[in-house]
């Protein structure tokens, strides 16, 4: 079968696209690795219109119902490897070895969070290394903890294990700490939260799970570690388009070029949308507003393409 449109990403951009292409009587399937994409990574959401305060999970939950109440199919556990041009026909694989083939592609991958690349990083992420602090905080009762970054993100995360760690060290790559000043207060209140600034991860220790933390001073250039049993990295998001690298224009920060218009992207009957893409504001309003724009140029394509 050749589907009118393949949307790839369920959260707020690939959700929207999904409602939009519903409406619009597409014969659509939306693919995704999992539903509902970074704001499963907070718990308060007090800028999305029509609710004063939403739960990431519930907010895309919510637009998960309403599109599945259109109609729209949507697989998870469907990570997609690539997509090629095969004649006027666009085939997508899936690291399960699924094709599927379509006349037009929404791309709304979003980002997800950028690794340390240090030694035992990989090796020993569920098991003690972790990039959600919401989902993972309550598994470190009484127990060291430490996060790197001290941005906004990794706030949240000391945030989030303040009712759960025995101690919680916020590790600074740069001399400052960024993140929003009221919060720091806030942390150093609880008497738990140990700031260390110019700290320069460097390991991961732990056999079977996490047991420490080897960072180097990058003022003396000594090396220290920090005995603890889990750590939250929250050292920036990057875009997920690596599997459409060689195939579609993408900018210096590896996002996908779109025109801002019509969200088409380098290549006609690819469109994207939301923080995968080069637009500016990265917000869950943004990316649902993108998805829309991204249905209705797919579907105002498809009605051009049937012309005779
Ligand atoms: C900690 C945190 C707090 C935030 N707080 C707010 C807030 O208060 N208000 C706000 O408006 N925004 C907030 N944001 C930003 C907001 O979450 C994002 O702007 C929004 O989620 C972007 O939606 P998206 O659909 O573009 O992408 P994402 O949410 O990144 O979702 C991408 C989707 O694509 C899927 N995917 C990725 N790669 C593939 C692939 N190869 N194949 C198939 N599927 C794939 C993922 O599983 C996911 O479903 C926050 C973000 C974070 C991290």
């Amino acid at each position: 079968m050749v589907y009118d449109l393949v949307i790839i990403g369920g959260a707020s951009a690939g959700l929207s696209a999904a409602i939009y292409a519903a409406r619009k009587k597409l014969n659509f399937i939306l693919l995704t690795d999992k539903v509902g994409g970074q704001s499963l990574l907070t718990d308060s959401i007090e800028n999305y219109p029509g609710f004063v305060s939403i739960s990431g999970p519930e907010l895309v939950k919510k637009m998960e119902e309403q599109a599945l109440a259109l109609g729209a199919e949507i697989k998870e556990k469907k990570l997609v490897k690539s997509v090629l041009k095969i004649d006027k026909i666009f085939e997508i694989e899936t690291h399960d070895g699924e094709k599927y083939q379509t006349k037009t592609i929404i791309i709304a991958s979003g980002k997800h969070p950028r690794p340390l690349n240090v030694p035992g990083e990989k090796e020993l992420t569920g098991k003690g290394v972790s990039y959600c602090s919401i989902c993972d905080a309550p598994l470190f009762q009484e127990v060291p903890v430490a996060v790197v970054g001290g941005g906004n993100s990794g706030l949240e995360s000391a945030t989030d294990s303040v009712p759960y760690a025995s101690l919680i060290y916020v590790l600074e790559f740069g001399p400052k700490i960024i993140g929003d000043e009221e919060t720091q207060e806030k942390l150093k209140k609880t008497g738990k939260v140990e700031f260390i600034v110019n700290a320069q991860t460097l390991k991961v220790a732990g056999d079977k799970f996490v047991d420490g933390l080897v960072y180097k001073d990058r003022i003396s250039g000594e090396e220290k570690e920090l005995k603890v049993k889990g750590i939250f990295v929250n050292v920036g998001q990057t875009p997920s388009a690596g599997f459409v690298k060689d195939f579609l224009e993408l900018n210096q920060q590896g996002e996908i070029a779109i025109d801002h218009k019509t969200n088409q992207t380098s290549v006609e009957g690819i469109f994207a949308a939301g923080d995968v893409t080069d637009i500016k504001y990265k917000q869950c309003v943004v990316a649902a507003a993108e998805g829309a724009k991204a249905a209705l140029s797919a579907y105002n394509y498809l009605q051009k393409a049937s012309r005779p």
